[in-house]
């Protein structure tokens, strides 16, 4: 938005205001010969028949303002009004969110996501202040990337946090609301719809997937028909095959009986909460693919019959240490982070809670899913200098898709991770150039703060002949790599450098 609002040379707030203004006086001075033009914060066109007017047409104080942002920013009527009532909804509800927009630290695509999961918070809300500061405290205070799945947990984490009712309230609604829904189309097709809990939509359409890709590559027909003839078989228990007519056929399609049984052991839905809401604490949960969740839909889950519950911290090992926060008085508990045949690859535990950790993929912008990830050592094992290589541990790893696995690897750029002056684990990418780019806002450590006092960290007797991590197929080490090594330190050097120089600045003047 503050692009558009810039281009017409307007600040977003003068050009709200100026728009308002409008639309209200031209509310007095049409006369107001409806209701709705009496309300002057609906701006919405709309030609109205009045006792007025022009040949009886009233152009209502709405139908300006719109009229008037779509000529400016050529816009089409219908973009206008959109445009206009999130304006006015970020200026009655959330103003000071609104503000991170004027002063350029967000745009319109991401107050469009916070406007929309504040949606249900009723009008007039008491809740509404305080979440308008502490969302637009947040923006202003965590530097970073916020991409759609992180601003959304963000406002989740902090709508259930001040009104936990509401959103258990939201939940009984929508699933209340589940069914099936048979709607005839053209041409002798219909449709087929089933509204249910989004964790069993997830275990049916992975089911679903499973044996329409169990035909062999001659099968002729595209994806969503193989799904379709799959969803069939699966719902009515009859056959399904593959349609390739050869002899040498190699597919091995199973029964519908066998894919339910094997997809209900298979699909893993990750989710991550506190031990103290498992017992009935009012907190949240996070679900993979899914965001931010309930306590009580976290009880829901943990309740299942097909539900495993899994301590982050591996539950036959015992910590190798405990270490005392520098920026605070907590504990961090450190358990081994590397496997002792195999120091270069992480434990189960280690790789499991760096992937609950990072929660999603952590190159900024980037929204897959940290459970389909690469695990990737941020600072490369330094085959030369093993001691000055990256180790394997909780610290130095981080969750990357392959595609920002591979990237890494093979481009220019370099990436650091480290945690900053109070205690958050911060991630920067380099370009080759030098330029800097913040990583991701936040982590789940910000959703589950006792994910901060957790670290794994290679064991000191471990041997320093590093194995480069495959998968996980990163490729061997070479002069590229000895590079990064150098400006990575440069980098950290830096960083090292402005921190000291920060923490000067600090410092009371000397009168
Ligand atoms: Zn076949
Ligand atoms: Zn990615």
């Amino acid at each position: 938005m503050s692009d558009l609002w810039m281009d017409a040379g307007l600040s977003t707030a003068d050009a709200l205001s100026v728009t308002k203004k409008r639309s209200r006086a031209r509310c007095r001075s049409g006369g107001a010969t409806s209701t709705e033009v009496a309300d002057p914060d609906r701006c919405r066109v709309r030609l109205q028949f009045g006792e007025s007017g022009c040949g009886g047409i009233v152009v209502s104080g709405d139908t300006d303002c719109v009229i008037r942002v779509a000529r400016q920013l050529s816009l089409t009527r219908r973009q206008a009004e959109i445009l206009v009532d999130e304006a006015i909804g970020l200026r009655e509800s959330l103003p000071e969110v609104l503000d991170t927009l004027r002063d350029g630290i967000t745009t319109r695509w991401q107050l469009q996501v916070i406007l929309s999961r504040t949606a249900l918070v009723p009008y007039e809300s008491s809740i509404t202040p305080t979440l308008d500061a502490e969302i637009a405290a947040t923006l202003r205070s965590k530097k970073g990337s916020w991409t759609r799945a992180r601003l959304r947990d963000e406002v989740d984490r902090l709508v259930i946090r001040h009104d936990p009712d509401l959103v258990r309230e939201r939940r009984k609604e929508a699933l209340d609301n589940r069914g099936m829904w048979a709607h005839t189309l053209d041409d002798g097709t219909a449709e087929l719809t089933g509204v249910m809990a989004a964790e069993n939509v997830r275990i049916a359409v992975k089911a679903v997937r499973v044996l329409a890709d169990s035909v062999c590559k001659h099968d002729g027909r595209t994806v969503g028909q193989r799904n379709s003839d799959a969803m069939f078989a699966l719902l009515t228990g009859t056959v399904f095959e593959c349609l390739c007519d050869r002899e040498d056929c190699t597919a091995e399609v199973p029964e519908p009986d066998a894919v339910v049984a094997a997809v209900r052991s298979e699909v893993v839905i990750h989710v991550v909460t506190d031990q103290a809401t498992l017992n009935g604490a009012p907190w949240i949960g996070w679900v993979d693919g899914h965001g931010v969740i309930s306590d009580e839909h976290v009880r829901d889950l943990a309740t299942r019959p097909d539900a495993t519950i899994t301590p982050v911290t591996p539950a036959r090992t015992a910590p190798t240490g405990v270490a005392a926060e520098t920026s605070s008085s907590d504990v961090v508990v450190i358990f081994p982070g590397s496997q002792p045949s195999d120091p270069y690859r992480p434990t189960t535990a280690c790789a499991d809670f760096v992937r609950i950790r990072d929660g999603y993929c952590t190159e900024p912008g980037c929204e897959k899913s940290a459970f389909s990830c690469d695990l990737d050592h941020v600072t490369e094992c330094d085959r030369q200098r093993p001691t000055r290589g990256g180790l394997t541990s909780s610290e130095n790893l981080n969750a990357k898709c392959r595609f920002g696995h591979l990237h890494k690897t093979f481009g220019d750029w370099v990436d650091l991770q480290y945690r900053d002056d109070d205690g958050r684990l911060v991630t920067e990418y380099v370009t080759p150039e030098g330029y800097r780019i913040r990583g991701d806002a936040e982590t789940l450590e910000d959703l589950f703060p006792n994910l901060r006092r957790i670290r794994f960290e290679q064991p000191a007797q471990a041997p320093p002949t590093p194995r480069v991590i495959t998968g996980d197929d990163t490729p061997p080490p070479n002069n590229r790599t000895a590079a990064k090594h150098a400006r990575r330190r440069a980098e950290s050097a830096r960083n090292q450098r402005e921190r000291e120089l920060r923490e000067q600045a600090d410092e009371p003047a000397p009168f």
